[in-house]
């Protein structure tokens, strides 16, 4: 793992760094290194409102934001911000706005590494939309202060356009960590985590490969 002195999460959705980042986080916690996450998001408009249903739609924000402060905990992140912006409505923003937020977060913390979503490999329209804001901030600053980008990427077509990820972080280490930030998510996760800790005992290489291995790709300026 990389030595960095800070590191930026930027991410639309709570529950995003769960899934592909949170082993990356908590080795980068543990060694004390800060970390901010910036929630773009409150998943409002999660399709899950948990099974059976433990909350309503207009309920849905404050649970997941309680959810998001819990994984936040688990992954030893003191610095969470959750920006308010609305779910699904990413890509509708003004893209100033967004570009201004990261732009603002990035002199104010000075990262030496930003990790967020690759964008046009990352599926949902509030990733892709989120990646391009931050490419679009971190490409306006000068080379020599700009943070490095590893961009979180899962499209079918990712590794035939982009090549094998660059970054590969073995994170079993921290495989009770990530199950942590996973269940804190529980009105999106609950049946997931469920049939994840079946597949845990049963050794499903499957599972244990998105449990202990999390890949990113170095973001390359000059193909902007
Ligand atoms: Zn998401």
């Amino acid at each position: 793992m990389s030595q960095e002195s800070h590191v930026l999460v930027v991410f639309p959705h709570p529950d995003d760094e769960a899934f592909g980042v949170s082993g990356t986080i908590a080795s980068f916690t543990t060694q004390g290194t800060p970390v901010t996450y910036m929630c773009l998001t409150l998943g409002e408009m999660g399709r899950n409102l948990g099974n059976p249903p433990f909350t309503t739609r207009e309920g849905l924000p404050k649970i997941r934001k309680q959810e998001l402060q819990e994984a936040a905990k688990a992954m030893g992140i003191s610095d969470l911000r959750m920006m308010g912006l609305r779910d699904k409505t990413i890509e509708f923003e003004d893209e100033e706005k967004l570009i201004g937020m990261i732009t603002d977060a990035v002199h104010e913390l000075n990262p030496s590494l930003v990790i967020s979503f690759y964008p046009g490999y990352s599926v949902h329209p509030d990733h892709d939309a989120t990646g391009k804001a931050v490419v679009e901030a971190l490409g306006r600053m000068p080379e020599e202060s700009r943070p490095t980008l590893h961009a979180v990427a899962f499209s079918s077509n990712c590794i035939e356009d982009l090549g094998e990820p660059d970054i590969v972080n073995e994170v079993s280490a921290f495989q009770a960590t990530k199950l942590a930030a996973l269940r804190a998510h529980a009105s999106q996760t609950q049946l997931m985590t469920a049939d994840w800790e079946e597949k845990i005992n049963q050794r499903d290489p499957e599972v244990l490969r998105r449990l202990n291995i999390e890949t990113f790709w170095t973001y390359k300026w000059d193909n902007k």
